[in-house]
């Protein structure tokens, strides 16, 4: 049998293994780190600072004392309460969509999804850079899998001719994109996928959890900002990144969102998230959606322009190649006082290790100013190609 502590030795040496951080405060601008300085944080995914907000903490406080911690039992025995449906209502209102169905992460959505909709007679294509829970979802279901390179239309294309050479009269195709790349915070051509998906008869999910609170008009995401809400068959998304909380949600029509709640296995068999979360989230949407969403936007979209101008996302990546001379860089940084990722594979391809910053509301300018010069003395090389211009 293969001994756990050698494999973790081979990762150690690899530059692939992982360790836990311990972060001794909330969330924030910045975060203290347990042996260390306080960091600045430019490595969460709380795009508007919402996650130690007063809002949300009191609004959380309010609906636990209101309808308590737990909910007691999965959504189909009995722990749909009235706060996960009219979570689910308001959330298919802002998105102009006919329903919605709210899942314990993003991770759960994805899986749940995507293994519902599909089985062995069925296809499924993926953008190479899809997020792992989009995978584990394509390969759960039992489908015909196809990945093509990342935004190439073209090999989308012939994948969907392959499909269609070889589907029966019932089977399903699926192709799957994130909107905004985790990892790499670039955007999905996606008027261009709609278009191929619809030629091919086939369905679209479009992962948008970096752009739900960020894109488009009211925080709605990018499918919203390109006019293209109708045309996506599936849009998911997580409340766990610009939303401050936790949470994943799919937006479709009334016969998939039904169709979930009789096959999505992640949301089945897993209890429902507390009636206090599920009423936060109900809530907070008014924040995200609503004028202090557009206030808090406009000082992450000058927040981005100021650390690098003409990115489309909060998410700015440094591809530095090699793991170590990533650990080593993000490592520096802390010591300097900025907390940055290291991102390696397999979250992103092997050889692409890379800094992965991201911009918050929270950020101040001063902050992002002194992050700019920190870059330039710990990878002088790599900061001029990224940000001289
Ligand atoms: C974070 C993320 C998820 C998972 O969402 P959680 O709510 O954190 O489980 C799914 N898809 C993408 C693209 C993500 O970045």
């Amino acid at each position: 049998m293969r001994d756990p502590e050698e494999e973790l030795s081979e990762l150690e040496s690899a530059g692939l293994r992982r360790r836990l951080r311990r972060i001794e405060s909330p969330q924030g601008r910045s975060v203290a780190l347990t042996g260390t300085r306080e960091c600045l944080n430019f490595s969460s995914n709380d795009y508007l600072g919402l996650a130690n907000s007063e809002e949300l903490k009191s609004l959380y406080q309010i609906h636990i004392g209101k309808l308590g911690a737990g909910s007691g039992a999965s959504r189909l025995v009995c722990g749909t309460m009235a706060a996960h449906l009219e979570l689910e209502e308001k959330l298919a209102d802002l998105k102009n969509s006919p329903a919605a169905l709210t899942f314990s992460s993003g991770f759960a959505a994805a899986t749940g999804i995507i293994q519902a909709l599909c089985g062995k007679d069925d296809f499924v294509i993926l953008d190479k850079l899809c997020h792992a829970s989009l995978i584990d979802g394509a390969r759960l279901s039992g489908a015909a899998m196809r990945v093509y390179p990342h935004n190439d239309l073209e090999r989308l294309a012939s994948h969907l001719r392959w499909a269609e050479t070889k589907r029966g009269r019932n089977s399903r195709v699926l192709v799957i994109t994130e909107s905004v790349f985790s990892m790499d915070g670039d955007l999905a051509p996606l008027a261009g996928i709609c278009d191929l998906k619809d030629t091919h008869d086939s369905l679209l999910l479009v992962d948008e959890a970096h752009a739900f609170g960020v894109l488009g008009p009211q925080g709605r995401g990018l499918a919203a900002s390109l006019g293209l809400e109708k045309r996506v068959d599936l849009q998911m998304g997580t409340f766990s990144k610009a939303a401050g909380l936790s949470g994943g949600y799919l937006c479709a029509s009334r016969p998939l969102v039904d169709l979930m709640t009789n096959r999505a296995r992640s949301f089945i068999y897993s209890t429902a998230p507390s009636p206090a979360l599920a009423a936060t989230i109900r809530d907070g949407l008014d924040l995200v959606c609503g004028t202090r969403g557009e206030e808090l936007r406009t000082i992450l979209f000058a927040n981005r322009e100021r650390f690098l101008s003409g990115t489309s996302s909060a998410i700015v990546p440094m591809i530095l190649g090699d793991n170590h001379a990533a650990l080593s860089a993000s490592a520096t940084l802390q010591d300097m006082g900025f907390l940055v990722p290291a991102i390696r594979y397999p979250t992103v391809p092997r050889g692409s290790a890379r800094l992965r910053f991201t911009l918050s509301a929270a950020h101040y300018p001063d902050d992002i100013e002194a992050l700019k010069k920190a870059l330039a003395e710990v990878i002088p090389d790599r900061y001029d190609s990224n940000f001289a211009s």
